[in-house]
């Protein structure tokens, strides 16, 4: 076999065999077939899609390309959440804790920004201290001490991701239903875990912005998640606006731990409901409760009661963290620079382009330009108001954070075109959609694949 042939195959519209994607993933992943490769035969199946067979062929072949975890030595269920990825999205670090605070373990491994969204490992490294990097019997003690754990890709999971998904961000080829679904099950799925809920992020500021291709990303996931016996549900969100008060590293700490600690704030109260919600669902597919509904009702209780507080505080010093700024992570919130972007004119605020929100939150300073590049801490976006809000002409819409007076001028510019007001208010989609479930994905999945059998 020879990786030009299979490029010119998928160019041409042709279906892998489960080999010929073993051998472009295994090959690649060893260093033999080279990055401008598997660049084009990306770019090929981008535009040409994957069948349900190749997903899960591809699937499959990224996660053996390293270990699956075992935590069986670990009592109780596993259970995790992903997100496909956000702006403003900390629904992880409030929730981890409160479904560890119900019972269930929670070993969370997560990723940088991508693109215009943020990254969980890049918010917790702006604690002072806090390592991603624990060694996996090192992550094992703090999982069994703490009852969860947040860490990055290690080496030995799914490397065949880790080195496509760089290759994908710098070449033009994330947004896709198949490659997506492989790159985040495969990871998911080597951390051997018993449950996983997904967020499916729709609307402006998803990867992935129509509404049904979403839908079928979700039930694709769900399929696969399900035929490797995880127990998967994914709920499909509005990624309309930035969830939440604050988009960027340090302020997400900083509203997750307000939020922990049980002082609520007007337009944090999306993220509070989100995080409640598929907390409820991790709590229910662990078995902790009767239904979803019943789970939020728990996790609610966990966090109102700080037990959730109590498990971050102790996650933070695990991890090596300084948990002496979680007292006040507002008079810690330090960005050399701050500005207000003015409304140009009083109304409502109808619409969000939250993809150029993320990508203004970026160019502060919290993302990153190239892959090695370093985040600043305090770069970040606070939001005044949400869809549907009243404004008034010069009154402030958000505060923007840098350390580099420079960086005001593009993130102006986006925030300008993002924003738009208009005289009547308009209804804001709504936060949480659909829940598809593996009863759902079946149909979804038929449908789809008998109108398209390679799915772009
Ligand atoms: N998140 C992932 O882990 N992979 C993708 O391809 C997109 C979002």
């Amino acid at each position: 076999m020879r990786a030009v042939d299979l490029i010119r195959k998928k160019r041409d519209s042709g279906e892998h065999t489960r080999e010929e994607i073993d051998f472009l993933i295994s090959n690649y992943t060893q260093g033999v077939i080279p990055d401008y490769q598997m660049a084009s035969w990306l770019m090929a199946s981008w535009l040409r899609g994957l069948s349900h067979a190749e997903t899960a062929a591809l699937t499959e072949a990224m996660l053996h390309s390293g270990e699956v975890l075992d935590f069986s030595s670990i009592p109780g269920k596993k259970v995790d959440k992903h997100s496909t990825g956000g702006v403003g999205d900390n629904a992880s670090l409030i929730l981890a804790p409160i479904v560890a605070a119900g019972g269930l373990t929670v070993p969370m491994i997560s990723g940088r920004g991508l693109g215009h969204t943020g990254g969980t490992l890049d918010k917790l490294e702006s604690i002072p201290g806090f390592n991603v990097n624990l060694s996996l019997d090192k992550f094992r003690s703090v999982l069994r001490e703490c009852g969860m754990g947040l860490i990055g890709q290690t080496a030995e999971i799914a490397p065949a991701d880790k080195k496509i998904y760089a290759l994908r961000d710098a070449t033009g080829t994330v947004e896709n239903v198949g490659l997506i679904c492989a790159s985040i099950m495969s990871k998911k799925l080597a951390e051997g875990i018993d449950v996983l809920v997904l967020d499916v992020k729709t609307g402006s500021g998803a990867f992935l912005k129509d509404p049904a291709v979403s839908r079928f990303l979700a039930a694709l996931m769900v399929d696969t998640g399900e035929r490797s016996g995880t127990r998967t549900a994914a709920l499909l969100t509005s990624m309309d606006q930035p969830l939440g008060r604050f988009a960027g590293n340090w302020v997400e700490i900083w509203e997750s731990v307000e939020l922990l600690g049980n002082r609520r704030h007007p337009l944090s109260e999306d993220a509070r409901e989100l995080s409640l919600v598929l907390a409820g669902w991790m709590i229910y597919l662990g078995d902790k409760a009767g239904s979803a509904e019943e789970g939020r009702d728990l996790a609610e209780a966990r966090l109102t009661d700080g037990s959730g507080l109590r498990i971050f505080r102790q996650i933070v010093e695990a991890q090596g963290g300084d948990v002496r700024v979680l007292d006040d992570p507002g008079g810690f919130h330090t960005p050399k620079f701050r500005r207000e972007f003015l409304a140009g004119r009083s109304g409502y605020l109808n619409r969000v382009d939250c993809e150029q929100v993320g990508w203004a939150v970026q160019r502060l300073g919290a993302g990153r330009e190239h892959a090695f590049d370093a985040v600043a801490a305090h770069a970040g976006l606070e939001m005044h108001v949400k869809l549907g809000g009243r404004v008034e002409a010069g009154q402030p819409m958000c505060t923007m954070f840098t350390d580099e007076e420079a960086r005001f001028a593009e993130p102006e510019q986006l925030l300008s075109a993002a924003l738009t007001i208009g005289d009547e208010p308009e209804t804001a989609p709504a936060l949480i959609g659909e829940v598809i479930t593996r009863e759902e994905s079946a149909g979804i999945l038929r449908n789809h694949f008998q109108e398209s059998p390679l799915h772009p």
